[in-house]
């Protein structure tokens, strides 16, 4: 009898566990029983998590609902990051100017074509439409000979830096010209690959460059490295957008607007928009004491570099002496502009411009 009631007790305590294992599968609210996903939105491990402790932060419209289970693996993230926008600083003229502003001679363009003598005008980089501008440039700098009157009057530099603002129309040129005078449409971005880390300056993230100076920079690099120099990749592309907040960002600490305009282009006009301008190694002055300047120096055009910004032509370029800041342009003009000495600016309004 007493092994009968044993046996019974069993029994019903075996049927009461298996009642209970049933009841709790059907209100399993993690689905534990089921097949874990493999992936997850940010690529980490697959975890199982109590509903308390879902991440808030998850991105996407579903993040309150256990993503981390069962949310399907998203596309990898848009590889070039976008700033977090800034407040807009009003566009104004920069009040630093290559020279003081030329004031306009109150004269007739009649009057202007008879004061040129006619032996210039027939230069190809004579515009009759910017007369009046050449005889009030001449005025102010009464030593410069005519044809070096209509090339700076050409590339603008009678007018303060950030006025008479071209939008650029073949933006993805390989020999366009950014600067201050000349800027990208807002909505530009040029078509852009990756740099191989290991040819990039550590800690500066991933780097992006035109194909076609990705490669030309590839060859510098390995073409230095086999002499012992480490030229590496430290700034590339940047977005229109992260180059407007990077100048608003310094306007707004306080500096004044001719100060921050001599070291940081402002939207749009940034060569590094262009995704063929990369600065080297780190951008300051100690670049210019390494042996790997002494040597990109008098080789980078030989890969369609050119040093963009350069010593003692400040007025000119409109940015101080960048050693570290090179430009793709391909190996023939590259090598013209190395071999004649001139910035681009000279060199686009005397070769490529009509
Ligand atoms: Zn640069």
């Amino acid at each position: 009898m007493k092994r009968l009631i044993i046996f019974l007790s069993t029994l019903l305590l075996l049927l009461f566990i298996t009642s209970c294992q049933n009841h709790l599968a059907v209100f399993d609210p993690l689905h534990t029983s089921e097949a874990i996903p493999s992936d997850t939105p940010d690529g980490t491990s697959p975890q199982v998590v109590s509903p308390s402790s879902v991440p808030t932060h998850t991105p996407g419209p579903d993040s309150t609902q256990a993503p981390v289970l069962t949310a399907t693996p998203t596309p990898a993230p848009t590889p070039i990051p976008t700033p977090t926008p800034v407040p807009v600083v009003p566009p104004v003229p920069s009040t630093e100017s290559p020279d003081t502003p030329v004031t306009l001679p109150a004269i007739s363009q009649d009057d202007a074509l008879s004061i040129i003598p006619i032996e210039y005008q027939i230069l190809k980089l004579f515009k009759s439409d910017k007369a009046i501008r050449y005889i009030g440039y001449k005025e102010q700098n009464p030593d410069f000979d005519y044809e070096k009157v209509f090339l700076y009057v050409n590339m603008g530099l009678d007018l303060p830096f950030y006025t008479n603002i071209n939008t650029i129309k073949e933006t993805n040129r390989i020999d366009v010209l950014v600067n201050k005078y000349n800027k990208l449409p807002d909505d530009f971005t040029p078509q852009l690959e990756q740099l191989p880390a290991s040819i990039c300056s550590p800690g500066m993230g991933n780097q992006y460059l035109r194909k076609e100076a990705k490669e030309a920079f590839e060859k510098m690099h390995y073409d230095a490295k086999k002499l012992g120099l480490n030229i590496t990749a430290y700034g590339t592309y940047r977005s229109i957008a992260l180059q407007h907040s990077i100048w608003a960002g310094k306007v707004n600490s306080g500096r004044t607007i001719a100060d921050v305009d001599r070291l940081n282009s402002r939207g749009g006009h940034s060569e590094h928009h262009t995704g063929l301008a990369v600065d080297v190694i780190k951008n300051n002055s100690t670049v210019e004491k390494s042996d790997e300047f002494k040597w990109y120096k008098e080789n980078a055009h030989l890969y369609g570099f050119i040093i963009r910004y350069p010593k003692g032509k400040e007025k000119i370029t409109g940015y101080s002496y960048e050693p570290w800041h090179l430009r793709y342009l391909g190996v023939d003009i590259a090598t013209e502009i190395y071999n004649s000495g001139l910035t681009f600016e000279e060199y686009y309004a005397l070769m490529i411009v009509d």
